[in-house]
């Protein structure tokens, strides 16, 4: 079984005694209820480090949404498994008072990156982010620390934050897992109903349209609404955004020589559901 660590003090012993032998520490940060997108990340960290910290901790600060934290899934037990069959070194799983103790008034705050998207629909989403990372890398040690492109822009962010804030972790960003039929792996996922997974992928399948629309020359706003209007045909209640944004700024480009990303958030079912791909 992997030890599942509760304290910071405890966590720090640990990852002390492994730097101190000169070992390379990967952090993994998730909020667990796993799936193998978080998989792919620990995987990867146990290819490239010496030793592997996953984190779970459902941070409070980055729901903007009282029900969605509540409902939030948490299944530590099977995580647990899940992470013994990487296998990761050390699972470290706070209590909430162990992270936010009495008395917790500082708070990371960015704006550029993380205002536009996920930022304007979720307002204190990304400070809630950057505060828990830069506290997980502070707490854990790392050299080096794992995050899925699933969350594009919550990457742009931390590789922003270490760059400003002197951070020395070198952050890695994964490719996105996907179930067979296309539809990114979450874990609100779970949340669906069997209608509303049966209609799911048709986010990606619709963002991966335009996209190769607007490669063969479409023109981006139409190749955007049609993915939007294919979307509500397909039953999806709410398309929060589809936009084709600059991939490290996140700022609106038309400029095909930089790089570029299409982003969605759309709600099916009662569920967000959140997306991205090159362009
Ligand atoms: P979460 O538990 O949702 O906060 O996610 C923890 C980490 O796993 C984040 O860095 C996510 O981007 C990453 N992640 C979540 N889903 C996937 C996926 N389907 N593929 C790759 N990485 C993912």
């Amino acid at each position: 079984m992997i030890p599942i660590i509760r304290t910071v003090a405890d966590l720090r012993a640990l990852a002390r005694g492994w730097r101190a032998k000169g070992e390379v520490i990967g952090v993994v940060p998730t909020m667990g209820a796993l799936h193998d997108g978080h998989l792919s990340l620990a995987r990867r960290a146990r290819a490239e480090c010496d030793r592997v910290i996953t984190t779970i901790f459902v941070n409070p600060k980055q729901f903007n949404n009282p029900e969605d934290l509540k409902k939030y899934p948490r299944t530590l037990e099977a995580d647990a498994e899940l992470l013994g069959t990487v296998p990761v070194d050390a699972i470290f799983a706070p209590p909430v008072e162990e992270v936010y103790p009495e008395g917790f008034i500082t708070n990371v705050t960015m704006q550029g990156v993380a205002q536009p998207l996920e930022g304007y629909m979720r307002p204190g989403h990304f400070d809630g982010v950057a505060t828990v990372v830069t506290k997980l890398f502070g707490m854990s040690l790392a050299d080096k620390g794992y995050f899925g492109q699933k969350d594009w822009q919550q990457l742009q962010v931390v590789l922003r934050l270490v760059r400003d804030l002197n951070v020395p972790v070198e952050v890695v960003g994964c490719e996105t897992i996907r179930e067979a039929d296309g539809l990114a792996m979450s874990s609100r996922n779970v949340r669906l109903t069997a209608e509303g997974r049966a209609k799911a992928p048709v986010l990606y399948a619709a963002i991966t349209r335009a996209a190769e629309d607007i490669r063969a020359g479409h023109a981006d706003r139409m190749a955007i609404r049609e993915a939007a209007e294919t979307m509500r045909e397909a039953g999806f209640e709410r398309v929060e955004y589809i936009e084709l944004r600059d991939a490290e700024t996140l700022m609106p480009s038309d400029d095909p020589r930089r790089p570029r990303r299409m982003l969605a958030a759309a709600w099916i079912d009662g569920v967000r559901l959140i997306d991205n791909i090159p362009v």
